[in-house]
């Protein structure tokens, strides 16, 4: 084992997969975890006969040749994981069509779909393939240690230089004309937290094509079988996962960290510490004093991504057997994006589109054998109704009747919705959850509930957030750092790991 210790704030799957790399490499790693279990978003819970996933409805890059594949692989994960084929279903006010795993049978769809726009869907696909396969290059290069200029960056990857610089709609627009199209090829934008019209055409590009030409997945077990797998290579490497331990203190002495400290007292000392928190929730740790005055100004003026509102519903009937298609639906009353957006940043339930994903034939085992487990889920706002009724007083917040006569109302918005597409459920129901920013807040202390970690718009994906803190021992690691979405999570903490490797290692 290597002489340094580290310490890892989180065991969410940016810092377990730190950790992981960590342990893997020799480095005696503690990770102090909030929560009572690993996985933060990627973890499960039960009620009744139901075993419901929190958060996983498609993984990203996970077969051979995606990006998530090689990192699961140096760790030896080795998961069965399911291929989404239908990819998923697409519902709008007049087109419900299932999108199969296959891109040139999805091509095919669309052009038949819209004749007219024939050209325009090959050459949007093709200019999207472009923008993947210049990231692909880039990051080779990176690795490889040819690092270009600013100014070369254009000649070099001009797809990826192009599409980092504008927003979806953008590029979408300088191929689609159709509107009710240009909604359809954008159906992913829920993953990335912000509407065509703002999200960085780049990343909506790196992730479409991830899950149209790479395949989305679901691993057996769910997303807690994935954050336990992680977990287990820490362990299995002699380094230790703590859980119910909130950190509240980064120990820094003549500007490096020493210790770490937790609400129950305990101290660990550390080489090396590798944040899962939020960077505003790590400068906390640290104390702004530590730190100078403009990496606070701008951490601070990060906007986190939007939060979620989820039902999680345990049915008495098996609707795939009934003929419900499809691992996730997706469902919009809308063509027009921004307004589906701006019902969604409101807190209109009614209008914003959502998501409802069947899992039970995805994840045998998730409901007994003739009955369902559903998850209906929307993007929801923190500071919807003056934070949920709270006026930010968080302490006892679910006992609080304003709460939960908001978070009632808006579970039934989302439930009547549903009704209108599963006639009967909400007879059918035999245990049901509603989960709202304040949950996600109170089991993995997200900041604002946030899904994504910061805004993932074109600015900000053109200059991230570092991995390095201006303290030089101190990492961060997970969705504010890598981008949201689980894969993503995952490569930032091999990251932050391989930055302490080159350094300490
Ligand atoms: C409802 C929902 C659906 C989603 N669907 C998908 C999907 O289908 N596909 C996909 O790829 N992504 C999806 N996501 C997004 C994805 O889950 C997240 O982007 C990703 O898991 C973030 O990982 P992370 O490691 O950055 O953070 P987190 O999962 O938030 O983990 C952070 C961890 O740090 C711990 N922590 C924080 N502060 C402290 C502290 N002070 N002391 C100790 N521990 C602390 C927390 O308890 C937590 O365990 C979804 C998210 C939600 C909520």
């Amino acid at each position: 084992m290597l002489d340094v210790k580290a310490v890892v704030i989180g065991a969410g799957l940016g810092g377990l997969s730190a950790a992981a790399h960590l342990a893997r490499a020799g480095i005696d790693v503690t990770v102090l975890e909030h929560h009572s279990v690993p996985g933060g978003y990627a973890h499960e819970f039960k009620r009744g006969d139901f075993r419901f996933d929190v958060a996983l409805h498609a993984l990203d890059g996970a077969g051979p040749g995606g990006w998530l594949y090689p990192i699961l692989d140096e760790l030896g994960i080795d998961l069965a994981m399911t291929r989404l084929d239908p990819l998923y279903r697409a519902r709008y006010p007049d087109i419900d069509i299932l999108v199969p795993a296959d891109l040139t049978e999805y091509r095919a769809q669309l052009e038949s779909l819209f004749p007219l726009e024939r050209e325009g869907i090959r050459s949007l696909i093709g200019a999207l393939r472009r923008v993947s396969h210049d990231v692909g290059l880039y990051t080779v290069d990176r690795r490889q240690g040819t690092r270009p200029a600013p100014s070369e960056i254009p000649a070099r990857y001009p797809a990826m230089a192009n599409a980092f610089s504008r927003t979806w709609s953008e590029l979408l627009g300088s191929h689609i004309g159709d509107a009710r199209l240009r909604a359809l090829f954008s159906t992913l934008w829920g993953y990335l937290g912000l509407p065509p019209s703002r999200v960085s055409a780049g990343l909506f590009a790196l992730a479409w094509t991830s899950y149209h030409v790479g395949g989305g997945y679901y691993p057996a077990g769910g997303s807690q079988a994935l954050s336990r797998a992680f977990a287990d290579v820490v362990t299995r490497h002699a380094g230790e996962i703590l859980y119910r331990q909130t950190v509240n203190g980064i120990t820094v002495r003549d500007g490096t960290a020493v210790a770490v400290t937790t609400e129950r007292g305990l101290t660990v000392d550390a080489d090396v510490v590798i944040s899962n928190a939020s960077p505003v929730d790590t400068m906390r740790f640290l104390g702004t004093d530590t730190l100078p005055d403009h990496y606070v100004e701008r951490r601070r003026a990060d906007v986190p991504s939007l939060s979620t509102l989820v039902l999680y519903l345990g049915l008495d009937r098996d609707i795939g057997a009934e003929g419900w298609k499809g691992h996730e639906v997706f469902v919009s009353d809308t063509f027009d994006t921004d307004a589906d957006y701006k019902a969604a940043i409101s807190g209109d339930f009614a209008n914003a589109s959502m998501v409802i994903a069947d899992y039970t034939h995805t994840d045998p085992g998730c409901a007994p054998a003739g009955k369902s487990a559903l998850v209906i889920l929307t993007l929801a706002p923190w500071g919807y109704a003056d934070t949920w009724g709270t006026h930010g007083d968080l302490d006892g917040y679910r006992r609080n009747p304003r709460y939960r006569a908001l978070k009632g109302a808006a579970g039934q918005t989302l439930l009547r919705r549903a009704e209108r597409l599963i006639p009967g459920l909400q007879d059918s129901i035999e245990v049901m959850e509603v989960a709202t920013p304040l949950t996600n807040h109170r089991y993995g202390l997200a900041t604002h509930g946030s899904i994504y970690g910061r805004e993932q718009t074109v600015d900000n994906l053109l200059v991230r957030i570092s991995p390095k803190m201006p303290i030089p021992n101190v990492f961060l690691a997970g969705a504010w750092v890598g981008g949201g979405g689980m894969s993503a999570a995952i490569g930032s903490g091999r990251t932050a790991a391989k930055i302490v490797l080159s350094r300490f290692g």
